[in-house]
């Protein structure tokens, strides 16, 4: 009977089996001059039991004595006396599974045929042993039989290759960073993060069981490279891993830099050349310092995304700076949670023009946060933090709502701009918070103009386009925003139902560029030709204004027009001109 814990390796067993078209071959565990079979595909069991005349029970028992020690080729597969197995005519070839530089295991491979021999064989047979040696059972459980199966391990059979030496979860791994750096004389002197550089892509190219041979052979070389007196290794789930060092300082930055040539090292999958790239965030940690488990783990983490960001390969140290960083991030988000029901939030509103008479045509309303302790903070400094914390919903909904209900009360019949995020605009219930502020408020939905930016139109999908298109049947207006900042095509113009865009600040900012200024001729005379408007947004000079008008947009928004105001009911209420009209 096969061990259940053994399941891992029989399953590898038979894809190593269908990939060399070579059906038998099993794992012998090696103690002294004697060979216990540890597993083994059901055709090698077969093919055994033929030849030596009785059936193998695998993991308790058939051992192969003498002195087989001197059958196993070290580097190479080396054919071998099957007499010496017990065999009469097959062949067999064994290939070492080393710890260090001593076998503690072999491959061995049957067949009634020679022609496997070939150095392909050698090579994906090297690949096997070697991530056969992260598989096998560690000595300690090797003297155990009873160990019980691993369920994490069985559950994803990727986390086998490290699954009797490293903690699978989050609290697992901060547990053993506890552990290493409280240990009394010294204990851990840093923390390496180690990601394989692009692993997704050699997934997609090669397949996931390539991904997972490499993933596994990744894990055997790490795992061969840690001194076990000095590190500890786990490995966190993915292509990521965690080493442990009592190294310091230069000693430490080095060791790290060893583990990516170690990892650099090509092999070959699939009879193709494999070079893998890591880039590891590393975090010192001083004697004495009390840090906690997961600000280590986090440091890390930061460390090894600016790596990544920097284009990998590397080693990035952690940066302490990023520490206060993230603090007042984190602050901020707390704060920004509360802003709604402490009423800290509030609503300014920017006229922009018609061009054509130089007449309030419209609104826009912008967010301010009147922060208890930081003063008023425009958008740019809470919009992202609202956007990655899902909080932009609850305010987004605000906003509509509170734009509404002021506008309503204002004279004249002005269009209402409201600006809309992405998350926003893509939640189910979007339109129905449309509708129901549209209620509550009873301003005209036929005045109201929705503004999105061209990452909402990116998605291009059935979905945005029914949602556009309901809120067109409503009356209500559509506005793009930000115009050439994103994805800007053209093609959009055309494709999806808008009626007004915005030409970013940056183009406008630009205008003494003969080549943006072409560029913005093309795109105000393709969106005139299709009826739509043209607002230049960030127009802060009366010469600006007047450029603008020249190339023959239709609208203008800018500090020259009217910067954002509290109250725009006083501006409405009279007929409006810009100063240079
Ligand atoms: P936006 O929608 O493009 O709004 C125009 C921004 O440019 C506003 O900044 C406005 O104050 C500023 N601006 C207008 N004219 C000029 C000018 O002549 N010169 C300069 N230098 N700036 C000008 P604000 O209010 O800081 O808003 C920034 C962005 O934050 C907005 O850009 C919009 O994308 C976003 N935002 C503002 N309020 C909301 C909101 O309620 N919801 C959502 N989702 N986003 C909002
Ligand atoms: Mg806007
Ligand atoms: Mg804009």
């Amino acid at each position: 009977m096969l061990r259940s814990d053994n399941r891992t390796i029989t399953a590898f067993l038979r894809l190593v089996a269908s990939r060399l078209d070579v059906p038998a071959i099993g794992v012998f565990l090696l103690d002294g001059a004697n060979a216990a079979l540890l597993t083994a595909t059901d055709e090698f069991l077969h093919t055994w039991s033929q030849r030596r005349g009785t059936g193998p029970e695998a993991g308790d028992g058939a051992t192969i004595s003498g002195a087989v020690e001197t059958q196993i080729g070290r580097s190479t597969p080396s054919r071998v006396d099957p007499a010496a197995f017990g065999l009469e005519s097959a062949y067999a070839v064994i290939m070492p599974i080393c710890s260090g530089s001593e076998p503690r295991a072999f491959l061995l491979l049957l067949s009634a045929r020679r022609r496997w021999l070939g150095p392909g064989v050698a090579g994906a047979l090297q690949d096997a042993a070697d991530v056969l040696q992260s598989l096998l059972p560690t000595p300690v459980e090797q003297a155990s039989p009873a160990a019980p199966a691993d369920g994490a391990a069985h559950a994803d059979e990727n986390v086998a290759p490290l699954a009797h030496a490293a903690p699978s979860s989050h609290a697992e791994a901060l547990r053993l960073i506890r552990d290493m750096c409280s240990t009394p004389d010294g204990g851990a002197r840093g923390l390496l993060m180690l990601d394989l550089d692009r692993f997704r892509a050699i997934n997609e190219a090669l397949g996931t069981t390539a991904g997972d041979v490499i993933l596994a052979r990744t894990a055997s070389r790490l795992a061969r490279h840690i001194d076990p007196e000095r590190e500890r290794l786990a490995r966190l789930g993915g292509d990521r891993f965690l080493i442990l060092s009592d190294r310091s300082g230069a000693a430490l930055a080095q060791y790290a830099i060893d583990l990516l040539d170690c990892v650099a090292e090509p092999f070959t999958v699939r009879d193709e050349p494999v070079q893998m790239q890591a880039t590891i965030g590393l975090v010192f940690v001083e004697p004495g310092e009390d840090i906690p488990a997961a600000t280590l783990f986090m440091r890390a983490d930061r460390a090894l995304k600016r790596g990544k960001t920097a284009g990998g390969n590397r080693v990035m140290p952690h940066d302490p700076c990023e520490d206060a960083a993230l603090r007042d991030r984190s602050r901020l988000e707390l704060d920004l949670n509360g802003a709604i029901k402490a009423e800290q939030l509030r609503l300014v509103y920017q006229p922009y023009v018609r061009l054509l008479d130089d007449s309030v045509a419209g609104v826009e309303a912008l967010l301010r946060w009147q922060h208890p302790g930081r003063g008023e903070l425009s958008p740019g400094s809470f919009m992202t933090l609202a956007e990655t914390s899902g909080q932009i919903l609850p305010i987004g909904s605000w906003v509509l709502r509170e734009a509404l209900c002021s506008a309503a009360e204002w004279p004249g019949e002005t269009r209402l701009s409201v600006n809309i995020s992405a998350l926003q605009f893509q939640q189910a219930d979007f339109i129905a918070q449309v509708d129901s502020a549209l209620a509550l408020s009873g301003f005209p939905a036929d005045r109201l103009e929705l503004e999105i930016t061209e990452t909402v139109l990116m998605r291009d999908d059935p979905e945005t386009l029914g949602q556009l298109r309901m809120l067109i049947a409503r009356g209500i207006r559509i506005a793009l925003d930000d115009f050439g900042t994103g994805y800007s095509a053209l093609s959009y113009l055309a494709r999806l139902p808008h009626h007004r865009i915005k030409l970013d600040k940056s183009f406008i900012d630009d205008l003494d560029n003969p080549g943006t200024r072409d560029v913005i001729k093309a795109i105000v005379a393709s969106a005139r030709a299709q009826g739509i408007a043209v607002t230049a947004e960030g127009v802060e000079t009366a010469d600006c204004l007047e450029r603008v008008r020249q190339i023959g947009f239709t609208h203008a928004q800018g500090f020259e027009i009217g910067t954002p105001m509290e109250d725009p009911g006083q501006i409405l209420a009279r007929p409006f001109r810009c100063a240079t009209a």
